[in-house]
């Protein structure tokens, strides 16, 4: 019947906003007291406290909450761009920002996925009400 069929792609919508909606519930596992930002920050130009890459976040430390917000942000990045689209573009974004900077740390600080994560790091609520690809502002 034709109401059917309406029906189902009506429920087939509802099913994927709400896994949507749920993966703005989804946290990175946190691995505290790590020596993993100690090894990065002998490559990088800033020295890393903690750090997010797939669904790992590694802390050197205690993690705090303003901290692992920051590095949830990057987790939600990385998943709305499916982890492999997201490393490469935070690669890109900062050969730009080195490129115009001659900074490695002012490249760091204006990368858009770093914009983003240091804007609202500070926002209880922004991992609620965050909209997907909100970098996209900062780019
Ligand atoms: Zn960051």
């Amino acid at each position: 019947m034709p109401g059917q069929k309406k029906d189902a792609s009506l429920n087939l919508k509802e099913a994927r906003n709400k896994l949507f909606n749920n993966m703005k519930n989804l946290k990175p596992i946190f691995i505290n007291n790590s020596k993993i930002p100690v090894w990065l920050s002998r490559l990088s130009p800033i020295n890393i406290w903690a750090f997010s890459f797939f669904i790992f976040v590694w802390c050197r430390g205690e993690i705090a909450e303003k901290t692992k917000r920051h590095e949830t942000i990057h987790f939600q990045q990385q998943i709305e761009l499916l982890f492999i689209v997201q490393w490469i573009l935070y690669g890109i974004f900062y050969l730009f920002g080195l490129a115009k900077f001659k900074s490695g740390e002012k490249a760091y600080r204006s990368n858009p996925f770093e914009v983003e994560a240091y804007n609202n790091d500070q926002d209880e609520n922004y991992l609620q009400n965050r909209k997907r690809y909100s970098w996209i502002k900062h780019v």
